[in-house]
């Protein structure tokens, strides 16, 4: 099976991502800053944070969006890469996840894509705007064609150019997708890298990385979890 991030990856990143927390001036942040350290470094003998922004939670939650892409049975397996919103730098955190959510889903039942698929909510960082994109990474196991050109009228219907992209998975490609679309880190992750089978990541300028390691930390990992087409079982989805 692919590799996600090794104890020794997450010892790395949560030092990156405390000492963000540590910049910012949220009174939460501090909080959350030593939860992760503790979660990470096991100091509560098996107390979880749960935490977005926290390695090792973050990890369970990637883990189950790769195990789910692994074991679902597929034929034409897709990457579809979703534009949901621009925020300013300083409002990401009044960023609505479930209406984001939401709002996607009717967009798609609008325009009557009837697709299942799993991915995740993820903010990239665009330097020239000094901006946030949100946008989705969603795998869909099993795309039909007439949901292919459905989901191109959909992205017609957005403000935005090109806001729907719809990308093959190569055999053999489906694990590491699967950990591309949901990364929470804070590293500015390109899926170009295909070759090694790692995602390559660069740092993020600091001022943003404190701002996107506030919005992590405000929430749990699941939340950034977006199931399209799946049913639910009280509040929780049942991905099998
Ligand atoms: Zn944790």
């Amino acid at each position: 099976m692919f590799e996600l991030e090794t104890d020794q990856d997450l010892r790395r990143f949560v030092g990156n991502h405390a000492s963000a927390l540590r910049r910012s001036t949220r009174r939460h942040s501090e909080w959350a800053a030593d939860e992760i350290e503790a979660c990470v470094w096991d100091r509560m003998r098996g107390h979880r944070c749960g935490l977005a922004i926290c390695p090792r939670c973050a990890r369970d939650t990637r883990l189950r969006l790769l195990n789910w892409a692994e074991s679902a049975p597929h034929s034409e397996a897709a990457l579809v890469t979703s534009y949901l919103k621009s925020v300013a730098f300083g409002d990401l955190c009044g960023a609505d996840l479930e209406r984001l959510k939401r709002n996607f889903r009717q967009q798609l039942v609008r325009g009557g894509v009837g697709m299942k698929a799993l991915g995740g909510i993820e903010t990239a960082w665009e330097a020239a705007t000094s901006s946030w994109l949100i946008h989705a990474h969603h795998i869909a196991l099993d795309l039909q064609p007439e949901d292919r050109s459905r989901l191109k009228d959909v992205a017609k219907s957005l403000s935005r150019p090109r806001a729907i992209k719809v990308q093959p998975i190569k055999e053999g490609e489906l694990d590491y997708t699967a950990t591309y679309c949901l990364k929470l880190g804070l590293m500015v992750s390109s899926r170009s890298n295909a070759k090694s089978r790692r995602n390559f990541r660069i740092r993020m300028p600091s001022a943003p990385a404190t701002e996107l390691a506030e919005f992590l930390a405000g929430h749990g990992p699941d939340d950034f979890l977006f199931p399209i087409g799946f049913r639910r079982r009280g509040a929780s989805i049942e991905l099998a």
